[in-house]
């Protein structure tokens, strides 16, 4: 694809920080970085503000006030965990609510007000094609636009599609394992009040094979009810999502009598990326492949990975040397230690190699582990500590 030098756009628009995509992760920079007197452009290709709504949004509840989230972007509190297997089922109560879920779509609206607030310029309906780096800023250009963006800093924050970091070489062209998920959210008239407040998970091969089911809640009547295949390419066909998803909802007796609100999905590409920053352009959240592989929770991360952006452009453009960029690399990889190579193995095993008695068996073992053991091990990784080891193998036989 060619393009028209700049010098043929009717105007040239001059940022200190350009940015593509306003998910969680460019919403929250855009707002920061404006926070502190940057000037930022957020490119994003949907025409309607907090679309698409994909998620699940489920998260640890300190989320909200570790990323000063606004409080109206939650949609519900929970504190009872569920882990189901084939034919076993265990659940953990918490004092208090230990966890939240989103409303994504809110989410990304009130993060947007906020950063429009503080100055930042959003542009919805702008679906950013390529950038050319020059010597101390880059150009970015915007599909059948007639103006010209110019930045010294370019954020690629367009999720799984990374379009920015796949053009110039940071992340591999094409992922060739990714997972994918299904959501409904329904309004359940018939569901017990405690749904409103479980986050509930669903695991072996007569639920989701290669993946796992989950009930997330919402405002009450709402809940979300998805399932998600780890890795599609291994999963090699057979039923569809859509199936599974329908499977889940016959099975679930409280479910009968739902009304579909909304249908959506997405997917999660993993260990796809090479360079979070190269020259003067950044990669953060899922464009960086930053999501764990675990179970696909990508939110908290994507955050932190924009908050690691956000202190090193506030660096480079104060110091004016973009070379301080590279320390974002360096934070990053420090962040996630070896847990996400540890999760990504872990994946392997327990959604490819596990039988339907061993996801039993499973159960069993962490129902011997507390409340704050099983959290730990779902949101903080800690998974071998946890799970004990030895109780793991004697039940499972890995
Ligand atoms: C089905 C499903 C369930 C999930 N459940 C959870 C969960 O329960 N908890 C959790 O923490 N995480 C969950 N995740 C993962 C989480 O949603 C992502 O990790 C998170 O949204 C990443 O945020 P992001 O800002 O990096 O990217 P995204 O949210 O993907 O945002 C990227 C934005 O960039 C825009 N864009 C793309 N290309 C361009 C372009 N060329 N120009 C301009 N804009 C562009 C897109 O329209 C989008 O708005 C789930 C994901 C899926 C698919």
């Amino acid at each position: 694809m060619s393009y028209d030098p700049i010098l043929n756009f009717e105007q040239i628009m001059k940022f200190d920080v350009a940015i593509v995509g306003a998910g969680p992760a460019g919403s929250w920079l855009a707002r920061e970085l404006a926070k502190n007197n940057i000037s930022v452009v957020l490119f994003e290709r949907s025409p309607v503000i907090g679309e698409p709504n994909f998620s699940s949004a489920g998260s640890p509840a300190y989320t909200v006030e570790r990323f000063r989230l606004p409080p109206a972007s939650v949609a519900a509190r929970w504190d009872i965990l569920r882990i189901n297997g084939p034919t076993t089922t265990f659940s953990w109560r918490y004092d208090t609510p230990i966890g939240v879920v989103f409303d994504f779509r809110e989410l990304k609206v009130l993060l947007l007000k906020e950063a429009e607030k503080m100055g930042a310029i959003i542009k919805l309906g702008s679906t950013v094609e390529n950038v050319k780096i020059l010597n101390d800023y880059s150009e970015i250009y915007v599909k059948s636009e007639k103006e010209a963006y110019r930045a010294k800093v370019v954020v690629d924050a367009s999720g799984p599609s990374g379009v920015i970091a796949t053009r110039l070489g940071m992340r591999k062209a094409i992922p060739i394992k990714p997972s994918v998920g299904l959501e409904i959210i329904a309004e359940t008239p018939q569901a017990p009040i405690d749904v409103f407040r479980t986050l509930d998970f669903y695991f072996g091969r007569v639920w989701v094979p290669h993946g796992y089911g989950w009930i997330f809640p919402m405002m009450k009547p709402c809940v979300k009810i998805g399932v998600g295949v780890f890795q599609l390419a291994r999963y090699g066909g057979g039923p569809r999502l859509e199936d599974f998803l329908n499977e889940l909802i016959k099975r679930v007796p409280y479910l009968s009598g739902h009304h579909i609100v909304e249908t959506h999905g997405g997917m999660l590409y993993g260990m796809g990326i090479r360079h979070h920053v190269f020259k003067n352009v950044i990669a953060i959240g899922d464009a960086a492949d930053q999501v764990n592989p675990l179970g696909g929770e990508g939110i908290r991360h994507a955050l932190q990975s924009a908050e690691f952006a956000r202190d090193v452009i506030l660096d480079a453009i104060a110091k004016n040397d973009l070379a301080r960029l590279e320390q974002y690399d360096i934070r990053w990889r420090k962040y996630i230690g070896w847990r996400w190579w540890k999760c990504r193995i872990l994946a392997q095993f327990f959604y490819h190699h596990f039988s339907d008695s061993m996801h039993d068996n499973f159960v069993r073992a962490v129902s011997k582990i507390t409340a704050q053991e099983i959290f730990d091990a779902l949101f903080e990784y800690k998974i071998w500590p946890s799970i004990h080891a030895r109780l793991f193998k004697r039940h499972t036989g890995y």
